[in-house]
């Protein structure tokens, strides 16, 4: 029988979410919920020097944004103060020991690394009685002098296993003595190992290059090399899902099952995450957090849909690109994971983002774009006429089509929201004389009078507006846009008018005519 698939997220607690991190978490849950399986959440805070203040909380925040549910691992407490939890099974919780904010659920806990080093220093002990994992009293000093000297030679930097050669006396004395050390893996160098990737098929390394790797550090924390394979085998995960970076460490970490007596679960290593021009994706290139997306007005599902097609397509000759979650959860399938490195393409981003607001009723539209609307400035100074819902709604109706990220609410409309100026030759459609122009502001003026407030519809100023302008409509449209907008690029001059409104229409057709 095979083993119940159950599958982590793993992620360190180094500030924002990267990206690549939320595409493992949104890969490894399609997996869950597309066998039936179980998809925890397990933080690896071991290295002390990356550690961030409330990324855990952060971390956890995203995920239930998400909708990526779990079931089991680390949650915020929902008695805390910085709970908005909606994600919080019945079952049992433990008040975790080292972060206030934070419980856990589960059987196999504690979830949180800090407070499983016993069980670390436990198994660590284990290899050193079994022989396959040794003392190592080197200094910084030592292992400088080691490099520079492989180097010089033209070897591959590796620990020279020094150690390995002192006797059970000598190690007991430099402990005794406190002398500071740490737990070296010792590699079989025999031979190869050998694993086949899910998503990159056999994989094999030549043991011999394989690096005595530290797994206990000197300030007794395990390596993430150590603890992963730890956890992973005492949490009964079935199969890891993580980034291409770990693809050379796999087979020391393959050594390690074998050196435990222990089941080595299934890998599938994701493709790398590449700036257009195939460099590894980076900072310096643009933004890597998902907050910062957020941040910029994309919705949730475009976010996600954005994600899952960093390598992974449908296939089967079908070319859908726009999925929801919901729809993942059904066809995602590993076996369309590529091997090649994923280009992040804004572009797509944007595409997709335009598609979900599209489809956003206008109150959801609106409530989404208030916070945008209050970090612009030409809204903060805006009159208070025009920062009603009605009046947003109208702007955010005639702007749905166009809009890529809810940042740009307003932006290239702002005559919406402030008197206009402009110079008065960009009233004249091409080279209309005086007279003419005059005429046409005036049969614009009448044409919009002559419509009631409570007529004020789009289809009615249409029609109206379409019928006095006869074969000649950019005689009549062309000033009509430059008066009501100060602009030669903006919506049609009878969407202006029907969010503008009649008075403020009305108003600035007279300004433009006195001009
Ligand atoms: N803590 C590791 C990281 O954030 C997790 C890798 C893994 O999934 O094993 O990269």
């Amino acid at each position: 029988m095979d083993k119940k698939v159950r599958v982590r997220f793993a992620p360190s607690p180094t500030g924002y979410m990267h990206v690549g991190n939320f595409r493992t978490a949104l890969y490894t849950y399609l997996f869950a919920k597309k066998t039936g399986g179980e998809f925890l959440l397990r933080i690896e805070d071991t290295d002390k020097n990356r550690f961030v203040e409330n990324s855990i909380e952060n971390i956890i925040t995203l995920l239930e944004w998400s909708g990526l549910i779990y079931s089991e691992g680390v949650f915020v407490n929902p008695k805390s103060k910085i709970s908005n939890s909606k994600q919080n099974p019945n079952s049992e919780m433990t008040n975790s020991t080292s972060y206030p904010d934070l419980v856990e659920i589960g059987n196999f806990g504690p979830y949180i690394q800090s407070e499983r080093l016993d069980s670390y220093k436990e198994y660590a002990q284990k290899l050193i009685e079994n022989g396959t994992a040794y003392y190592c009293f080197c200094t910084e000093q030592d292992l400088e002098a080691m490099r520079n000297e492989q180097i010089a030679n033209k070897q591959a930097p590796m620990y020279n296993r020094s150690c390995l050669k002192l006797s059970t006396e000598e190690i007991q004395q430099k402990i005794a003595a406190g002398e500071k050390y740490v737990i070296r893996q010792k590699i079989n160098t025999e031979g190869f190992t050998k694993y086949t990737d899910l998503i990159r098929g056999e994989i094999e390394f030549k043991n011999e290059l394989l690096d005595d790797q530290i797994l206990m550090k000197s300030d007794g924390y395990p390596t993430y090399n150590f603890a992963n394979v730890v956890d992973d085998h005492l949490m009964s995960i079935s199969h890891v899902l993580r980034g291409e970076e770990y693809v050379s460490s796999t087979p020391k970490y393959i050594q390690l099952y074998q050196n435990f007596g222990w089941d080595v679960p299934e890998f599938a290593h994701l493709p790398l995450l590449l700036n257009p021009d195939k460099t590894k994706l980076s900072k310096r290139q643009g933004d890597v957090a998902v907050e910062d997306y957020i941040k910029k007005g994309y919705l949730k599902e475009a976010i996600i849909n954005f994600v899952v097609l960093l390598g992974w397509n449908i296939g089967d000759g079908s070319t859908q690109e726009v999925f929801s979650l919901a729809e993942l959860e059904q066809v995602f399938d590993l076996k369309r994971v590529h091997k090649a490195g994923a280009v992040f393409d804004l572009k797509k981003l944007d595409w997709l983002n335009a598609q979900y607001i599209k489809k956003l009723s206008v109150d959801e539209l609106y409530e989404k774009s208030l916070e945008f609307f209050a970090q612009k400035d030409f809204y903060n100074n805006a009159a208070p006429d025009v920062k009603t819902e009605t009046y947003l709604k109208k702007v955010l109706q005639i702007e749905q089509e166009r809009l890529n990220n809810l940042s740009e609410v307003g932006e290239n409309n702002q005559f919406f929201f402030a008197p206009i100026a402009y110079d008065k030759v960009m009233l004249n459609w091409k080279d209309m004389l005086p007279e003419a122009l005059q005429e046409s502001l005036q049969k614009s003026i009448e044409t919009l009078s002559g419509i009631a407030e409570e007529n004020w519809e789009l289809k009615n100023i249409e029609e109206k507006l379409f019928a006095v302008a006869g074969d000649k409509k950019g005689d009549l449209l062309w000033p009509l846009r430059v008066a009501l907008s100060g602009a030669q690029k903006s919506p049609s001059p009878m969407e202006l008018a029907w969010v503008l409104g009649k008075t403020e229409s009305l108003q600035r057709l007279q300004n433009a005519l006195e001009r």
